[in-house]
């Protein structure tokens, strides 16, 4: 017996320690994270060991298959080969060599999620046995088997967040799935680590974020294929989508907001513009790169539509002009800015909100009420964050945007 024990958790020195007539399995050997020294086992080995050591016969050596920790704790103790409490077993095949150290192994409390994945890895390989008779065999459920196996599957530093974040295994099933999109990834990690309100609380609901997740990725590459990214200057985002509405042309992007013609990439508002135009009778010619309606065009029209609707209503709309707080449409404001300035136009229900793109600071917010109710509408204009802007204001700034872009 060495006097010059290791420290506590160092890590044992195998090929020192082994008999000459005994081998390691090349796979089952490698299922522990490492063997160091345990000065309790090392105690308890020293008073009794209840569990015999498993060998198999291999020709004239004899392969260790199950208690590795317990062996070399012994060889530790000086205890020699012949005097080992010890079964080894004759005929003993390589599948169920390995079914064997399994059911030795998996079911102690010592062995690790990781080296369990490792064993059942290795039964699904190595062995090449099916998900269910390895369930079957070990007494576990396929679902536990699959997402054992999983884990070997993540990259390694997902796999150390497991381990150190103590997130449960079963998440191994769904994060596997993303692989393909290590941000995506580390993102379904951070919200399993959450946990909480705003997290992702049970496996059922981190398997529905990543179908969703991976639909609308695989929904994104068609667009994308068929229509390229975002075309707003500056933006290329990919991150585009295809309205449900409507004629189910237009194309908007999540990121900037700009909205366009997907087939003749026209800026939508100016595409639902040359089609009133031509309504009206305006000859428009029509070129993707260049939308020839001129700013006078479009206040022709505009001006031309305003006037029909007001001879058609003329005593309701005075009404409203009246009632406005400001009694400039939102359409007069913006229109002598076009083309090729508005950025966003969203028309939703009675709300109207224009970005435009020369003056990205110049934000309107109109309100379309219900002008029978005797109700105000009203046009909100910030400017760089300033909500107090006066209409004066506003048309200074918007004729210097004119002027500039027409010079
Ligand atoms: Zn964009």
């Amino acid at each position: 017996m060495s006097n010059e024990l290791p420290k506590p958790g160092a890590k044992l020195k195998i090929k020192k320690l082994i008999d000459p007539e005994v081998v390691l399995h090349p796979t089952i050997s490698k299922w522990r994270n490492e063997l160091v020294f345990d000065p309790l086992l090392y105690k308890s080995l020293g008073e009794t060991q209840i569990a015999p050591i498993v060998f198999r016969q291999l020709g004239e050596k004899v392969e260790l298959l199950a208690g590795s920790r317990r062996y070399f704790h012994q060889k530790l103790r000086g205890v020699s080969f012949d005097d080992l409490h010890k079964d080894v077993r004759e005929n003993v095949s390589d599948r169920d060599a390995l079914l064997l150290a399994a059911s030795e192994n998996i079911f102690r409390e010592d062995f690790s999620p990781w080296e369990e994945a490792r064993v059942i890895n290795d039964l699904l390989s190595v062995g090449k046995m099916k998900v269910k008779d390895v369930a079957e065999h070990l007494g576990k459920s396929q679902a536990y088997v699959t997402s054992r196996r999983a884990l070997l599957a993540l990259p390694a530093k997902v796999q150390a967040r497991f381990e150190k974040k103590s997130i449960a295994i079963g998440y191994a099933v769904p994060v596997k799935k993303l692989t393909k999109f290590p941000e995506a990834q580390k993102d379904l990690l951070e919200k399993i680590v959450e946990g909480g309100y705003s997290g992702i609380k049970t496996i059922e609901a981190a398997d529905t974020y990543v179908t969703n997740l991976l639909d609308s990725v695989k929904e994104h590459e068609a667009l994308l294929k068929a229509y390229g990214p975002c075309i707003a200057p500056g933006c290329g985002s990919k991150d585009i989508v295809l309205s449900r509405w409507g004629d189910g042309n237009r194309l908007s992007c999540n990121k900037c907001g700009h909205e366009w013609h997907k087939d003749t990439k026209e800026p939508w508002k100016f595409f639902e513009l040359k089609q009133e135009a031509q309504k009206q009778g305006f000859n428009v010619e029509v070129n993707a790169e260049d939308f020839i309606m001129t700013p006078k065009d479009v206040v022709e029209m505009q001006e031309r539509k305003e006037r029909m609707e007001r001879e058609k209503t003329e005593e309701e709309t005075q009404q409203w002009a009246e009632k406005f707080r400001s009694p400039i449409l939102i359409e007069e404001i913006v229109i002598p800015m076009l083309p090729g300035n508005v950025q966003k136009v969203v028309v939703d229900g009675n709300r109207i909100e224009i970005e435009l793109i020369e003056s990205s600071e110049l934000y309107f917010k109109g309100l379309k009420k219900d002008y029978k109710a005797g109700e105000k509408g009203r046009i909100e204009v910030t400017y760089g964050g300033d909500k107090q802007v006066t209409s004066e204001k506003v048309h200074k700034i918007i004729d210097e945007i004119t002027s500039a872009s027409s010079s």
